[in-house]
């Protein structure tokens, strides 16, 4: 991964239900696979620590059965951008601040939607560090994953590198997600943004991890911004502060 030096912030963001309205595996197994009930329970099992996301991210994959290439076109068709992300995506790009894509999803997938759904631009200048795929010569596929953790990508290994440069080179560090393929992220960088109303939220609460809680992007945009130009701080930016350092004393 390269970082031109002096870069004062990066923001490591989930691609899935984060950078897009919805979360492209999720509506594959809802919607052509074995449906909204069952991938739920698993969620929940991921959740309670009952079950690796890896297992049960392969169990819904393989519900799906259309040729991949008809997936990236069903996706293409429904997925939607969330409608504050190109706007901070421009600014980050002005602003040279790095935006880094880290997913549980498969690089084609996210790769095709970036192009799609942002412009060609970004998808030739955005890292994708993801899972991948495995089709096969009939388009039946399986998912690549990324490395042997339980996470299947274990999304901490590209932001420790950075979190841990000396401090006079290591930029501020944001991250961005809304699920349980976030989990193994949750805890690395110097700000996290939680999507409301969502798995990673009852985590973060659950554990104590401190969050700044995002609607769209537009709200991540104005909070990095404001903390970049030293308007704001990221102390400042922690929504469950007491509950957070109330729990981070207790263990
Ligand atoms: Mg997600």
């Amino acid at each position: 991964m390269l970082v031109a030096p002096n870069v004062k912030a990066m923001l490591f963001t989930d691609w899935d239900g984060t950078v897009t309205i919805q979360d492209s595996n999720d509506y594959m197994t809802d919607n052509i696979g074995f449906g909204e009930e069952r991938r739920k329970e698993l969620n929940r099992l991921v959740l309670e620590d009952k079950m690796t996301f890896r297992d049960s991210f392969t169990e819904m994959l393989k519900s799906v059965k259309k040729p991949f290439p008809e997936c990236i076109e069903y996706l293409k068709a429904h997925v939607e951008l969330d409608p504050g992300f190109a706007d901070f995506y421009k600014w980050s790009v002005e602003a040279g601040l790095p935006v880094i894509i880290v997913s549980s999803g498969m690089k084609p997938i996210i790769h095709a939607l970036l192009t799609k759904l942002v412009g060609q631009h970004a998808a030739d200048s955005i890292e994708i560090v993801a899972n991948d795929v495995d089709v096969h010569p009939d388009g039946s596929w399986d998912i690549v994953y990324r490395d042997e953790s339980g996470f299947g990508h274990d999304k901490s290994r590209c932001i420790k590198p950075f979190a841990e440069l000396p401090d006079e080179s290591r930029p501020m560090l944001f991250y961005a997600g809304d699920g349980v393929s976030d989990l193994s992220a949750a805890k690395e960088t110097d700000l996290l943004f939680a999507k409301v109303g969502r798995d990673l939220i009852t985590y973060c609460e659950r554990e104590g991890i401190p969050y700044h809680v995002f609607h769209s992007y537009k709200d991540i945009h104005e909070k990095i911004k404001a903390i970049v130009e030293g308007k704001e701080t990221i102390a400042g930016a922690i929504e469950n502060k007491d509950k957070a350092s109330a729990l981070a004393s207790h263990h």
